[in-house]
């Protein structure tokens, strides 16, 4: 088969053919420049598309579907691109009519925490585990959830939006509007403003601001980190915060949907099991030991590929399968 991905993102958006099979052949990436709205975006996307098309000589009238991974909440049954919260202005956005328009082939959309599930069930260390879950570890924190082998979806494709199961009601208030959200405590950009706020707010010196080059507005999960493993003190106190949090939010997932693996993105491959580690004893007081024994806590083996491979999955999940 002959898929066109588009994996759409707040940052870069990427364009690639492949196959169901996960074999990329060509992929190119451009920033998304998602300040100048979805007109813009798009018309550069298309042509990027096309350009992609043209240099590997495949016709376009062969492309068997187009697969599309967008930052949700999404609406598959419109294919709608709804309100992302760090794209301002992309708002009800027609991304399976635009695609339908631009490439007159099938279209498949779905929000990149789905997405990026069926890549790891299809593509991933875990392909084929018929009950696994895929957690968005970056900027925010979604999870997208396969149980007896098929995506679930809910009734309006809002299943698995995990990183806004409210965990303290009176936590601090979370930009989606309810507070003590999973991801208010876990999301790398909360953390990263809360941190930059408390730093600034106490005029505090600390290891975080040293990693951020001094600069309060560059601090960020990574200049986090590094300040944790130098025992910096106001960096452990979020630490402590951030893994009891996150171990709390990993329980109900296991508990909830009682699945053979977590696969953890960009923050878990980042750190490691430096991460993991503690997660895993932390999460046994938010789960049952049985639940918590048959799940594995891993690092996606994906990261670089799986943008262009949530893409390609998402196109191969919309077509019946060749018999
Ligand atoms: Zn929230």
């Amino acid at each position: 088969m002959n898929l066109l991905g588009i994996d759409l993102g707040g940052t870069k958006t990427s364009v690639c053919i492949g196959d169901e099979n996960g074999t990329i052949r060509a992929a190119r990436r451009i920033p998304t420049l998602a300040s100048e709205g979805p007109e813009s975006g798009l018309r550069r996307t298309a042509g990027l598309a096309r350009a992609l098309l043209d240099e590997t000589g495949l016709d376009p009238a062969r492309v068997d579907a187009v697969g599309i991974s967008a930052p949700g909440p999404v609406s598959v049954r419109e294919g709608l691109m709804l309100r992302p919260p760090n794209m301002p202005g992309w708002v009800d956005v027609p991304l399976v009519r635009w695609a339908q328009d631009s490439f007159g082939r099938p279209v498949f959309m779905n929000n990149d925490a789905n997405a990026c599930a069926l890549a790891e069930y299809r593509y991933g260390s875990c392909r084929g585990t018929p009950n696994l879950v895929y957690l968005t570890m970056s900027t925010g924190l979604g999870a997208g959830i396969v149980l007896d082998g098929n995506l679930v979806q809910g009734a309006t494709d809002l299943a698995g939006e995990v990183g806004h199961h409210v965990l303290d009601i009176r936590g601090p208030p979370c930009p989606c509007g309810q507070r003590g959200c999973l991801e208010i405590y876990c999301g790398g950009k909360n953390v990263a403003d809360r941190l930059r706020a408390r730093i600034v707010k106490d005029n505090a010196r600390s290891a975080i601001l040293g990693e951020a080059g001094g600069d309060p507005a560059a601090i960020d999960f990574r200049a986090f980190l590094a300040a944790v493993k130098k025992d910096d003190a106001l960096a452990l106190e979020f630490w402590e915060e951030y893994l009891e949090r996150l171990a709390q939010g990993v329980g109900t997932v296991i508990m909830f949907f009682n699945p053979q693996v977590i696969l953890m993105g960009t923050i878990a491959i980042h750190a490691g099991e430096f991460l993991l580690a503690p997660l895993r004893e932390r999460v046994r007081r938010y789960a049952w030991a049985p639940s918590v024994a048959a799940c594995r806590i891993l690092p996606s083996a994906l990261e670089g590929r799986i943008g262009d491979l949530s893409a390609l999955a998402v196109a191969a999940d919309g077509l019946p399968p060749r018999v």
